[in-house]
C-alpha cells in the first residue's frame, strides 16, 4: 500500500481535537476549510503572526543563537501551560519520567520532537531522521532533516531553520530519494567501534510524521526566496525534493486562540450558515433538517438531558477575596506562557483582573461546567464554577440582588437531582455574555463525567 505524509480527514479532526479544537466527527466541512483551521492552529501554537505580520519570515533579521553553553536551545524551546506545568512537577516529584508516551496525542508527539530536534542540534547534529519505527522496512516514510542554523528571535524563543524532505509525490520516488540522502550523509558520519553508522534519529507514530510534515511544509512559504537562493544545496538535495523551512516553540494553544478557532462553525454537522436550532433544547444550531438528522445520534443524549429545563442567568465574578490565602482576589487561568518549561514558576501564572472578561472557548455552544458550594463554615456564601478545561474558573458571591436565585441552586445541589453531598453538581451552561452565564438548574446530565 503506498504511503503518503499527508493527514486524512480523520487524522486532521483528531490533531484539532488534540489542540482543543473540538468539531463534530461527521462534521462536512469541506476539506479547505479542515485544512485552514489546522493551519491557523499550528501558526497560532507558533505564535507565528506576533513574530512577523508579514508572509515571510525576515531570517537575516534576526541575530545567531550564541553558540556558549550557557543557554541551549533545548532549554529555551519547551513551552507548557499551567495545567501541564502542574502534571509535570507532580511527576517529577514522584520520581517519574515526564516524558509521554508516543501515540496518544499527536500535536502533544511533534511538540517533543521540536525538544528533540533542539537537544540534536545542542549536541552538535548536523542531519536527523524521522521515523517510525511501527513501520515495516518497505512502509517507512522518512522525513530527513539537515540543520542549516539557528537564529534568535528573542533570548527564550530560539528559531532552527532547516532542509527537509523528500516532498516526493509518490512512495517510490520519496524511498529512493530518501535512501539516496542516506548513503551520501552516511559518509559523513563517524563509524561507531563495531562498524555501524550511528544515524542520529526521532521515532515518531505514523500521524505524528504527517503531522510534522505539515507543519514543516507550511513553515517553508514563509522562508524569503532570497534566503532559500543562497543555501547550499548537496547532489541529493535537490531543490524539487528538499525545501528550506523552520521550526519554532511550539505552545499549548491559548484559550482566546481556543475561542477563536471554535467561533463561527455555524452549523454544527457542516459549518454553514444556520437557519434554526434544535426546538427541543435550544442548544444546538443547523442550517436544515438534514444535518439535523445526521447530528441526532450523537446529540440526543444531550438534547434527553435538557429538553424541557429551565434556564437561569447567573452573575461570574473573581474569587471571593480574602477566601483562599496567597491568591488575589484574580482569577487564575491555565493559560499559555511565553517562557520556557524550566522558567516556569509561579510569577509567570497569569491573572486575569476581576474587571476584565472571563475567556471564552464555547462561543455559543452548550458545555458542562461544574458548580460547588463554598463550605458551610466559610462565612462568604460563594460558588465556584469552572468547565472541563478549566478555561475558566469564577465565581458566584451571594449578594442580596441573586439571594433568592442563590438559594434555589443550593435546595437544587442539596436535593435528588444534586448529591456529592450536597456541595456541588454538574450542569449544562451556555455563555450569555462576557461575566454571566447562562445554566440549566432543574436538568442533570446523563453521562458520566470523570472530571
Ligand atoms: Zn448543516
Ligand atoms: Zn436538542
Amino acid at each position: 500500500m503506498s504511503q503518503q505524509l499527508t493527514l486524512t480527514r480523520i487524522e486532521t479532526l483528531r490533531v484539532l481535537s488534540c489542540m482543543g479544537i473540538d468539531l463534530p466527527a461527521h462534521t462536512k466541512l469541506p476539506d479547505d476549510a479542515l485544512e485552514k483551521r489546522l493551519r491557523q492552529a499550528l501558526n497560532a501554537s507558533q505564535v507565528l503572526l506576533t513574530i512577523t505580520s508579514s508572509p515571510v519570515l525576515d531570517i537575516l533579521s534576526f541575530s545567531r543563537w550564541p553558540s556558549n553553553k550557557k543557554q541551549t536551545v533545548f532549554d529555551a524551546i519547551g513551552r507548557a501551560s499551567m495545567a501541564e506545568y502542574g502534571a509535570i512537577m507532580a511527576k517529577r516529584a514522584m520520581g517519574l519520567s515526564t516524558v509521554d508516551p508516543l501515540r496518544v496525542d499527536p500535536f502533544d508527539d511533534v511538540r517533543q520532537t521540536v525538544m528533540h530536534l533542539a537537544k540534536n542540534w545542542d549536541e552538535g547534529y548536523k542531519v536527523l531522521l524521522v521515523t517510525d519505527p511501527q513501520q515495516s522496512e518497505a512502509e517507512k516514510v522518512p522525513i530527513n532533516i539537515r540543520y542549516l542554523e539557528v537564529r534568535m528571535i528573542n533570548e527564550h524563543t530560539p528559531l532552527i531553520v532547516l532542509l527537509y524532505g523528500p516532498v516526493a509525490s509518490s512512495h517510490s520516488a520519496h524511498r529512493e530519494a530518501a535512501s539516496m540522502w542516506l548513503e551520501e550523509k552516511l559518509d559523513d558520519i563517524p563509524r561507531a567501534a563495531d562498524g555501524s553508522v550511528p544515524m542520529p534519529h526521532i521515532k515518531a507514530s505514523f500521524e505524528e510524521q504527517k503531522l510534522l510534515s505539515k507543519l514543516l511544509s507550511q513553515n517553508a512559504k514563509y522562508v524569503p526566496a532570497e534566503y532559500d537562493h543562497q543555501v547550499k544545496r548537496t547532489q541529493a538535495e535537490p531543490a524539487s525534493l528538499y525545501k528550506t523551512t523552520f521550526i519554532l516553540p511550539l505552545n499549548p494553544l491559548s484559550f482566546e486562540d481556543i475561542g477563536k478557532l471554535n467561533l463561527d462553525t455555524g452549523c454544527v454537522v457542516c459549518g454553514e450558515r444556520v437557519s434554526s436550532r434544535c426546538s427541543q433544547c435550544q442548544s444546538v444550531s443547523y442550517c436544515g433538517q438534514a444535518c439535523q438528522r445526521l447530528d441526532w445520534s450523537s446529540h440526543k443524549r444531550t438534547c434527553r438531558s435538557l429538553k424541557g429545563g429551565t434556564w437561569f442567568t447567573i452573575p461570574l465574578s473573581g474569587s471571593p477575596e480574602g477566601s483562599q490565602p496567597g491568591k488575589s482576589a484574580s482569577v487564575l487561568t491555565w493559560n499559555r506562557f511565553s517562557v520556557p518549561r524550566k522558567a516556569l514558576d509561579v510569577k509567570n501564572v497569569q491573572h486575569i483582573d476581576p474587571e476584565k472578561t472571563f475567556p471564552n472557548i464555547h462561543a455559543d455552544k452548550v458545555f458542562l461546567i461544574k458548580i460547588q458550594l463554598s463550605a458551610p463554615i466559610n462565612p462568604e456564601r460563594s460558588m465556584m464554577i469552572y468547565d472541563r478545561q478549566r478555561s475558566f474558573e469564577a465565581y458566584w458571591l451571594l449578594d442580596a440582588e441573586t439571594k433568592e436565585l442563590f438559594e434555589k441552586f443550593v435546595i437544587e445541589m442539596q436535593g435528588p437531582r444534586g448529591g456529592y453531598a450536597g456541595l456541588k453538581m454538574y450542569r449544562w451552561a451556555r455563555r450569555t455574555g462576557d461575566k454571566e452565564l447562562s445554566v440549566c438548574l432543574d436538568r442533570a446530565p446523563q453521562e458520566s463525567i470523570p472530571w
